[in-house]
């Protein structure tokens, strides 16, 4: 069929999760399709912190630590970050980056498993995630190794010396997205421990951690979760492993009883170990208010209209932009993909700086993917007719083939 605006202007109309859109502050003239990469201001933000700045901080110092519950924050956003991914309470954490999180939860699998040495990953991971087991891995030495499979390759890696496996459920890259109960499950036949990167998936998708079987997982905070800048990240474990869990960045906080101030580690109960040092408040506050965003929203249905919005994308550029050179990128089947749609083209970068110019927020990925990220909980229908139709006129007026486009800047 041929889609008109129209069209997509009467499923806004009935939009079950149209009223979310307000809770987020959005430039006036923009489209932003790169929630995936840093998601927008959440509305109650700026207020949030400001009452944490000048009430709680500000007033009442010190005593805040217990006043206000701030000591308390990363097991409660934990908390609320599971009801999001399918994990009892309990089971989650919020602190530290994804990279740190990596680090803990790959050391903490490789002691669940002390007769393996073997850690498998996928080379076309998120670099950090194989650069953080490598790290590990030359910290360990004694036979430690890491093996990467290409992608889809993960069959020839499992064997009986695989201590974890450490995936990224949902490509950056591409959006394809893992059978995250199957690859599980078929990880825990060969008896090694599974360890998922939910960093595109929290908040995105409607994902059950603990239906699924899954050991150890960790994700990001300031993608779909919509927690600002350089936002505190989130770790899972199982509840069935809390009395066996160990990590190695034994910090005072995740110790039973940290203000005893006594010289030996001895960990706080359940998941309360993942933790390592003091949480920095500002930063969870903003997490705070992002996760109010998901207030009363069921993730299937966001997971729902995501799908939709990304068939929408990619039909609308078939049948506006055909003809411009752009491949598919992602998968075609949206059970496969996850809340991304990537177009490949020779002059990706060039055509992402001239949408970015005209309020299409996308971004690049090299060497010549166009990412744009679909984040239901403020994107309309029409955002995608009208992000299509930009498109469009980039590339019939050759918008992008100017000067000013030819320039990277440090982060694309
Ligand atoms: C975004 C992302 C990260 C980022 O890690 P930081 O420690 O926050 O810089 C790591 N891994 C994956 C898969 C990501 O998507």
């Amino acid at each position: 069929m041929t889609y008109t605006r129209d069209d997509l202007l009467a499923l806004d109309r009935e939009d079950t999760l149209a009223h979310v859109r307000d809770r987020f502050i959005l430039p006036d003239g923009e489209i932003y399709l790169d929630g995936n990469s840093l998601g927008p201001l959440p509305r109650s933000t700026a207020e949030k912190l400001h009452d944490v700045v000048h009430r709680q901080w500000g007033h009442d110092q010190i005593r805040a630590w217990n006043k206000y519950r701030w000591i308390h924050l990363p097991r409660e956003l934990g908390d609320r970050i599971g009801r999001l991914i399918g994990a009892r309470p309990g089971e989650v954490v919020v602190g530290d980056s994804t990279s740190v999180n990596l680090f803990k939860a790959i050391a903490a699998g490789l002691r669940l498993r002390p007769d393996r040495r073997v850690i498998v990953s996928e080379i076309n991971d998120f670099p950090s995630d194989l650069y953080i087991a490598q790290g590990l891995v030359d910290l360990l030495g004694d036979q430690y190794q890491l093996r990467l499979a290409e992608s889809g390759g993960l069959d020839d890696m499992l064997d009986d010396t695989v201590a974890v496996v450490s995936l990224t459920h949902v490509n950056y890259r591409t959006g394809r997205m893992h059978d995250l109960a199957a690859v599980t499950s078929q990880v825990h036949r060969q008896g090694a421990i599974m360890l998922w990167d939910l960093s595109h998936s929290a908040g995105s998708l409607s994902i059950r951690l603990d239906d699924a079987g899954v050991d150890l997982a960790c994700g990001c905070g300031y993608k779909f979760l919509n927690g600002g800048p350089g936002a505190p990240a989130f770790v899972y474990a199982a509840e069935r492993w809390h009395d066996q869990l160990s990590q190695p960045l034994t910090g005072w906080l995740g110790h039973a009883r940290p203000f005893d101030f006594v010289p030996e580690y001895q960990p706080a109960d359940g998941v309360g170990r993942m933790i390592c040092g003091t949480p920095p408040i500002l930063s969870m506050t903003a997490l705070d208010a992002g996760l109010s965003a998901f207030d009363g929203v069921e993730m299937a249905d966001v997971r729902e209209k995501s799908i939709r919005q990304g068939q929408l994308f990619l039909e609308l550029v078939d049948q506006e932009c055909g003809g411009h050179g752009f491949s598919l990128r992602s998968p075609e089947d949206p059970h496969q993909r996850g809340s991304q749609v990537c177009l490949g083209h020779a002059e990706g970068y060039r055509i992402i700086q001239a949408l970015i110019a005209r309020g299409v927020i996308g971004d690049f990925r090299a060497p010549d993917v166009l990412r744009f990220g679909i984040t239901p909980l403020y994107l309309r229908y029409t955002d995608i007719w009208d992000a299509v139709a930009h498109l469009r006129a980039v590339m019939e007026t050759r918008a992008w083939d100017d000067d000013q486009f030819i320039r990277k800047e440090l982060v694309t």
